[in-house]
This record gives C-alpha cells, structure tokens and sequence, in this order.
C-alpha cells in the first residue's frame, strides 16, 4: 500500500513561492501540451507527477524502476505556461530531481555531464581539432578556466561525493 509522507510533501509544498497554488484539479492541460508525454505517454506523464508530489505519495513516485518518469522533463515550462491553477510545475519536477540525485538514483548521464564539469571546468572540454580550427580562423586562444576554483565551489554543494572524487 502506498504510504503518504509528509516530510516529502511538506518539500513539495515549500517549492511553492506563492502560496495560493497548491490546488491541481487534475484537468490535464499540462500533460496535453507537454512534449514528452506527447512522444512517451506510457513513461512520462507531468498530471500523475504533480498528483503523487501533491498527495505526499513519495514512493509511487520513487520506487518506479524506471527513472525516466522523473528525468524525462527538459524543463521546456510549456506546461508552466498553461496550467489554469498556476502551478509551478517545473519547480516541483526539479525538486523531486535533487532528491533522486540525492537518492543515487539520478541517471548515468546527470553524473557523466557532471564529472566533466568536475574535472575541467567546462561542460565541454576543449579538443585540439577545435584549438587548431580556431587558429586557423585567427580566433583568439581560449582561457584554461581555474578547475581548482570550480571543484571548490563544487565541493561546496558536495557534487564531488556524489560523483565520487
Ligand atoms: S494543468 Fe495544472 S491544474 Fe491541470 S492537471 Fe496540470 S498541474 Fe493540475
Ligand atoms: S516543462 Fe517538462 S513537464 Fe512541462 S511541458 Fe516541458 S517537458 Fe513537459
């Protein structure tokens, strides 16, 4: 039987900045515009979210094997946009994010991204055929950022136990 945790619920409710919003009726707008839902009705569905999150139903929203009912969203805000109750949904979605981050449930690909950031300082690392067509254009050489600067500031928001360094 699914339990209602009000720890988790009381989370979800603090997302809000505005306190008025907290009434869904369930109408559906958001999913019907959502892109995601609209290409993967049967593993993505931002309604159902917004219910379980609302309702305190943590773990019909955290024991789902499949992951890509939390991470699916791209944070696109058409839904945000639409909602008749005004309701912050992507707030809410980016909560239950950082507690699956938190969980170790995120996906591989949160912590690949993340461990080059860690480790370069840059989303993307730089590539000599880039360096050498930058040249070739007489584009100026890009600064090296300071990856002792970034990891401390990283280290801050404990990332690095997350991604193990
Ligand atoms: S659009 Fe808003 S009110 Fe309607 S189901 Fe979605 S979150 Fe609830
Ligand atoms: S913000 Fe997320 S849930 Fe909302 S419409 Fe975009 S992809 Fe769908």
């Amino acid at each position: 039987m699914v339990k209602v945790d009000y720890e988790f619920r009381k989370k979800i409710m603090d997302a809000h900045i505005i306190d008025t919003l907290k009434y869904c009726y369930q109408c559906n707008r958001c999913t019907d515009v959502c892109p995601i839902a609209t290409i993967a009705p049967n593993r993505y569905n931002p309604r159902s979210l917004i219910l379980n999150s609302f309702l305190g139903l943590k773990s019909a929203i955290f024991e789902n094997e499949d992951n890509f009912f939390i991470w699916g969203c791209t944070v696109c805000d058409t839904c945000d946009e639409v909602c008749p109750q005004k309701i912050e949904l992507t707030e809410v979605f980016t909560v239950l994010k950082n507690m699956s981050i938190a969980e170790g449930k995120g996906p591989e690909y949160y912590t690949t991204q993340a461990t080059a950031i860690y480790e370069s300082g840059k989303a993307i690392p730089s590539q000599p055929a880039i360096e050498r067509r930058r040249e070739q254009m007489s584009l100026p050489q890009i600064e090296p950022p300071n990856v002792e600067e970034v990891q401390k500031i990283l280290n801050q928001t404990k990332l690095n136990t997350i991604i193990n360094k």
